[in-house]
């Protein structure tokens, strides 16, 4: 039987800490009855953190991850840790929270990309330093222009709100869904949330954004690639 862990972050993203209890531990980590933790997914890297107990120990989570096959969440711990837990323990997590304020400009600056470029989408990475979205067209793109556009959308401070709906009505617009190779998570009641950015974007998403596109920050169309006939890979880095 599969745990489920209550995802503070998938309703409020700026969470950085919470209480949580040991549910489960095994050789892949650490499953706890709620986090803060987001995990890797949708191309964006997996949160790190710190797991503080009662008596004081601290100890590091150097990844989050989510069990394809059972949808467990795993709070991965250098396995040396693993041994010092028992189920049933009392703790707070704390996130490493500027690692993951880093990586929610990001994915929220990747769906402004999303906004200016009329293609499906093939897929994308977040990392610390960069971002990047591999776009299904053949026409080629001009990097200034699009630098200038992205600035001008996150220079408008719309603003992103969350609201979710059924399987039902995502079905009855595929359109909600961008990318062609992540579909966005379902839970168990069915439901699915849509993440709209203010007059500029609207789609399916589970990842974390900021409130405001100012948040995000100046950035940088920093390279245009070819990759294959049909692939156009935009990369871009922040500017401050
Ligand atoms: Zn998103």
């Amino acid at each position: 039987m599969s745990n489920t862990t209550n995802e503070l972050f998938r309703n409020d993203s700026y969470l950085k800490t919470c209480d949580a209890k040991v549910i489960q531990i095994d050789e892949r980590g650490v499953q706890l009855d709620q986090t803060v933790c987001y995990p890797h997914g949708g191309g964006q890297l997996g949160d790190q953190g710190k797991l503080t107990f009662a008596d004081g120990t601290a100890l590091d989570i150097i990844d989050t991850q989510k069990d394809r096959a059972t949808g467990e969440l795993i709070h991965v711990l250098a396995p040396e840790h693993l041994s010092q837990l028992t189920e049933g323990d009392a703790a707070t997590i704390e996130l490493d929270w500027e690692r993951r304020y880093k990586l929610m400009r990001f994915h929220t600056c990747l769906h402004l990309v999303c906004a200016m470029i009329d293609a499906p989408v093939n897929g994308g990475s977040i990392q610390l330093d960069r971002a990047r979205l591999d776009f299904d067209l053949k026409e080629p793109l001009d990097k200034e222009q699009l630098t200038e556009k992205l600035n001008a959308l996150i220079e408008k401070n719309a603003s992103i709100s969350m609201r979710w709906i059924t399987d039902a009505e995502l079905d009855a617009h595929p359109e909600l869904v961008r990318t062609m190779s992540v579909k966005p998570p379902r839970n168990a009641e069915g439901t699915i949330r849509l993440v709209e950015i203010d007059g500029i974007d609207l789609q399916a998403c589970g990842g974390t954004h900021v409130s405001t596109t100012k948040e995000i920050g100046p950035m940088l169309v920093r390279k245009i690639e070819n990759k294959g006939k049909q692939n156009r890979r935009i990369t871009v880095v922040s500017a401050d």
